[in-house]
C-alpha cells in the first residue's frame, strides 16, 4: 500500500507524525481527501477533525483550524491547536462546551457572540474526536 507522510504541528510542536494511506480533513472549501501522490496545494482548514488512514484503522487529530500544505510525498497540517483523541481533556471540553452555550443563550451585548460560537465549535469537535457525542 502507497504511503504519504503526514505532520500535524502547532507553535508548541509536533502533535502527529507518521506514514499514511490517507489524510481526510476539513477545508474551509468542503471535504478533502488525500492520498499519495496527490497534486501540490495549499488549503485553510476549518475547526474540524484530521482522520488518518493506516493499516486498516484511522486516527483521529482534532484541529481548530489553521492550513494544509499538500506536496505529493507530505501533507503538513499547521494549525494553532491540535490534539489526538487520548491528549483531550474531556471534562475540559464538556466545561469549554456549557460556557459558550450558556453565553449564546445569553445573547447580553458585552458577549462577542462570534468568539463564543468558534468556543463552542471547538469544544463539541473535541468531544467528538473523544467519541463523546
Ligand atoms: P478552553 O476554553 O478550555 O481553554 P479553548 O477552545 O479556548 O478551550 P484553545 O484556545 O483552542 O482552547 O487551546 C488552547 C490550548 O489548550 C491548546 O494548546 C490546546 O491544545 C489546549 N486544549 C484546549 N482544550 C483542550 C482539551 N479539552 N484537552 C486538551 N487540551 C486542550
Amino acid at each position: 500500500m502507497k504511503t504519504i507522510k503526514v505532520s500535524v504541528v502547532t507553535p508548541d510542536g509536533p502533535v502527529y507524525e507518521s506514514d499514511v494511506e490517507m489524510v481526510s480533513t476539513k477545508a474551509k472549501s468542503g471535504e478533502l481527501g488525500i492520498l499519495p501522490g496527490h497534486i501540490p496545494m495549499v488549503a485553510p482548514l476549518a475547526i474540524g477533525t484530521v482522520r488518518l488512514k493506516k493499516e486498516g484503522s484511522t486516527e483521529y487529530v482534532a484541529v481548530t483550524g489553521g492550513f494544509l500544505e499538500v506536496r505529493p510525498d507530505k501533507v503538513t497540517v499547521l494549525a494553532q491547536a491540535a490534539e489526538r483523541g487520548e491528549d483531550i481533556d474531556v471534562t475540559r471540553a464538556e466545561a469549554a462546551k456549557e460556557r459558550a452555550e450558556r453565553r449564546l443563550q445569553a445573547k447580553e451585548a458585552d458577549i462577542d457572540m462570534q468568539r463564543a460560537e468558534l468556543a463552542l465549535q471547538r469544544a463539541i469537535n473535541r468531544l467528538k474526536v473523544t467519541g463523546r457525542i
